[in-house]
């Protein structure tokens, strides 16, 4: 089935296939920029969710000074220490359900 939307930015009619990315055949603009947003929106909100849930460690440069690395390995400490105790709540949780 083919449709065709009234292109908003020139006012000519377009072959359309319902798709987000669809662009007018006279002007090259976005037929439906309110869908195209929704799209860029979600693809923007699951990367997020990905980095979320990803966990970055800190990187100890063997350039660093010695006041640097000390500072840091403080710091990775507390990041595994609380990937430990997330882990041990994820087990507990699973434990407690199962
Ligand atoms: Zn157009």
């Amino acid at each position: 089935m083919k449709a065709s939307k009234k292109c908003p930015h020139c006012g000519q009619w377009s072959a359309w296939t319902h798709n987000p990315s669809d662009r007018c055949d006279h002007c090259q603009g976005l037929l439906d920029p309110a869908a195209f947003e929704r799209q860029q929106a979600q693809a923007e909100r699951k990367e997020e969710e990905e980095k979320r849930f990803s966990v970055d460690l800190i990187q100890i440069n063997p350039d660093d000074s010695a006041l640097v690395k000390f500072f840091k390995s403080i710091g990775l400490g507390f990041q595994l220490a609380f990937v430990g105790i997330v882990s041990f709540i994820l087990w507990l949780i699973a434990l407690l359900a199962g």
